[in-house]
């Protein structure tokens, strides 16, 4: 059971370079998407999921033995660089604009690591930023994306509930 806040709070967070930063807007606890299964005592899982991931696949590309996500609706998660003009703009990208050819001024790269599966990182510091199906099921309709929850800002990753919950593989 989820120990997050149920009113609406925006986490942030972006790589170690700043060249790449994200605000994840979640909405309070109605307004959560209802997730196609259950928690181990039969409850309702309502997103973000914030998980450790114990496949090979998340701990050969991040370079550690466990990955933590936080999975959320891409629609949640905007995208963007702080210039360097004063006062500094803010590009705002959705998530799937990521794999499009010029994803705005963002040194992205996107790394497809199993079929239809992107995995995300800065292309100047190398920091693992996500995880996305190019295409969503029929049994999971709502495009997500799985955040590296390693890139949050530390006041983000201090918030109540922000932490993982649950072991996956
Ligand atoms: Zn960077």
């Amino acid at each position: 059971m989820s120990s997050l806040s149920p009113n609406a709070f925006t986490l942030h967070g972006g790589c170690d370079c700043k060249s790449i930063r994200y605000p994840i807007s979640i909405p309070e606890l109605s307004a959560r998407l209802i997730l196609p299964h259950e928690d181990p005592t039969g409850a309702e899982v309502r997103s973000p999921e914030i998980f450790l991931e114990h496949c090979d696949k998340c701990r050969r590309v991040s370079g550690a033995l466990l990955q933590a996500w936080l999975s959320c609706p891409q629609e949640w998660v905007e995208w963007g660089t702080t210039s360097a003009e004063k006062p500094p703009t803010f590009t705002r990208l959705n998530t799937a604009d990521l794999t499009s050819s010029q994803p705005g001024n963002l040194p992205i790269i996107n790394y497809a690591s199993s079929e239809r599966i992107i995995r995300s990182f800065c292309g100047k510091c190398g920091t693992n930023l996500l995880y996305m199906r190019e295409h969503q099921s029929k049994e999971n309709p709502v495009p997500m994306v799985d955040i590296v929850l390693g890139s949050l800002d530390g006041e983000s990753l201090e918030r109540q509930g922000v932490r993982p919950d649950r072991h996956f593989y």
